[in-house]
């Protein structure tokens, strides 16, 4: 069970509209909005990881210190929420070491895992998983093997494996069906399709061998946020079903049993292992 920590101003669907120059001025909701996810979790004896962002660090300590006293394991999403497309290699060095080091002064515990704002390493930034292995992250959960216009990576594994440097990779879990690879972890996909068909994929996504990698968001369960001006594509996408979000999480944490990122992976599992990032990212393709 995985939640990306950011503020609802600062989603890549609305990028293009708000600067960060202009986060200041927003006013936060990620407490109110992490309250609901926590109160969720303790009902359901869930523990699980928050991928959080270092500028929540800086500006919401105390969200942070609500995450690690309830026993979650606190993981990086990233400083500033920049798609890595976007940024060169000292930037994103920069970014993420900067990250990991406010998140552990803050919450004084080590952060081992990290996931890429957006899942944005594509197959030609090679460097990305070499500059996480170097920052002293001990895995990543940032590809997500399918189709998709903002992100994905179709052709590489859809269960974990090791690179070369030593990083594990955990992707995002996605179902076959009727020969097409549908994504089955979460985001706005679990908003916007019925309950028991979500269920269903990831049943079908277990039987090839669990567990599964679920995401969601702090603003996913807050239907009261203030609107974002945006394209209707991103605004569907951005507020479709908040208003049964937690409806839906509290069915999903009574059908099936979580953990922490570092409790279901982390165990001195073996993983299959690529020499590179690159031979992952093609690996179906040359299978
Ligand atoms: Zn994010």
């Amino acid at each position: 069970m995985t939640v990306d920590v950011e503020e609802y101003f600062q989603v890549e669907a609305f990028a293009n509209q708000v600067s960060v120059s202009s986060w200041g001025s927003f006013k936060s909701r990620l407490e109110g909005q992490i309250d609901i996810l926590l109160e969720v979790f303790e009902h359901h004896d869930v523990k699980a990881t928050f991928f959080t962002l270092g500028w929540v660090a800086k500006s919401c300590p105390n969200v942070i210190k609500k995450i690690v006293n309830q026993g979650h394991e606190l993981a990086s999403h990233g400083f500033m929420h920049q798609h890595i497309t976007r940024q060169s290699q000292e930037e994103f060095r920069q970014d993420i070491q900067s990250a990991k080091k406010i998140l552990e002064d803050v919450s004084g515990s080590a952060v081992l895992g990290f996931r890429a704002p957006c899942f944005s390493i594509r197959h030609d930034n090679d460097w990305a998983h070499e500059e996480i292995a170097l920052a002293g992250y001990h895995y990543s959960s940032s590809s997500y093997p399918i189709n998709h216009d903002l992100y994905g990576v179709p052709n590489a594994p859809s269960t974990p494996y090791r690179l070369g440097n030593g990083l594990l990779e955990i992707p995002v879990t996605t179902c076959k069906l009727m020969g097409k690879t549908l994504p089955a972890g979460g985001g706005g996909y679990f908003r916007l399709l019925p309950y028991a068909f979500f269920k269903f994929l990831l049943n079908k996504s277990l039987l090839s061998g669990g567990p599964a990698n679920f995401y969601t968001h702090p603003w996913e369960f807050d239907p009261e946020q203030p609107r974002l001006p945006g394209d209707f594509k991103s605004q569907f996408r951005h507020n479709v079903n908040q208003k049964h979000a937690a409806n839906k999480l509290r069915r999903l944490c009574n059908d099936f049993s979580w953990g922490t990122m570092q409790e279901c992976y982390l165990g001195g599992d073996e993983y299959p292992l690529f020499d590179t990032w690159l031979k992952a990212a093609n690996a179906k393709s040359t299978n």
